[in-house]
């Protein structure tokens, strides 16, 4: 926007208004044999949101393979924008192994909160023996994100806002109020499809970390949402996005109480979703669970890999 001399600025046309959409990658192959009801494991779908003004854009949780930064990549690529930053919302490698790969195409700076870059470290370190052992083509990842001042930057003079939540399907996970679009690019804190990732309510004694969690994104009283693992058929109502979220965890509550066996658990809530994708995730989380019930004098970090692999 430029102005010249002494012409009186209009104010609507200082602030460009925002837009937003979403890439959502499949999951790569997964290398790690059968579910228990038979079928092959899998991953779970990874949603990636461009918000763009009329020049510049920020990206969010660009994936982790090779193969999706590139077609993510394209995508970005084809919609003409100039990429400044790429937000991370917590340390899970599947939103983020990638991100070097589309901070280096685009010039772009990587963003996260403090809490999330320490978990990113956590995550390079579990490449090894957990990542790099079930998903084939992941790019060498270093962590290269940096905090803003007061969790705050914006985008051709709009607000984006860190708001970190805590726990919910891992520690110290964030949010990205836009509130001009009242929009919430939610991460792992909802879920719109997709089995949820329990695994890790074994740390934090439960899921009401999750469910407080949730709370602080309706706080923010946002129309539309976007869940870092969905099915790309359905919409981003902030309302219905937030309600299934909070039902699938008290379904799940409710079986982990009555449900013997990960197995019969991992049935139950088949039963209750058959249309949710990402099983694999679903079983890794019934088998942490589970596992730890069933060996609590073992190691919980083995035990939460061992449901993956
Ligand atoms: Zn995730």
């Amino acid at each position: 926007m430029s102005t010249t001399g002494t012409e009186p600025q209009d104010p609507r046309a200082v602030i460009e208004t925002l837009s937003y959409d979403v890439f959502v990658n499949d999951p790569p192959p997964h290398n790690n044999g059968l579910l228990p009801n038979g079928e092959r494991k899998g991953g779970s779908p990874v949603a990636s949101t461009l918000i763009y003004g009329s020049e510049d854009a920020v990206l969010t949780d660009p994936a982790f393979t090779t193969e999706q930064a590139r077609e993510l990549g394209d995508w970005v690529a084809s919609k003409g924008c100039n990429l400044t930053d790429i937000f991370i919302t917590h340390g899970h490698g599947d939103h983020w192994f990638a991100a070097d790969l589309l901070a280096e195409r685009f010039d772009a700076r990587i963003v996260a909160s403090a809490g999330t870059i320490a978990q990113m470290h956590a995550g390079v370190a579990a490449r090894p023996f957990l990542w790099d052992k079930v998903y084939p083509g992941i790019p060498p990842a270093a962590v290269t994100a940096v905090t803003v001042p007061d969790n705050h930057f914006t985008l051709e003079g709009h607000d984006l806002v860190i708001v970190e939540v805590g726990h919910s399907d891992t520690d110290d996970t964030t949010v990205l109020h836009v509130p001009d679009l009242g929009l919430v690019v939610a991460g792992d804190v909802i879920y719109n499809g997709a089995h949820l990732y329990i695994g890790e309510s074994v740390l934090v004694d439960g899921l009401q970390p999750w469910r407080d969690a949730i709370d602080k994104v309706e706080a923010l009283g946002p129309l539309e949402i976007v869940a870092g693992h969905q099915n790309k058929e359905l919409d981003d109502d902030a309302e219905r996005t937030i309600a299934e979220t909070r039902h699938y965890l008290d379904d799940a509550d409710e079986l982990l109480q009555t449900r013997d066996t990960a197995v019969e658990f991992f049935d139950a809530m088949i039963e209750r979703y058959p249309n949710h994708l990402a099983r694999t995730v679903l079983w890794a989380g019934a088998s942490a669970v589970y596992g730890v019930r069933e060996h609590p004098d073992e190691d919980v970090t083995q035990i939460l890999v061992a449901g993956w692999l």
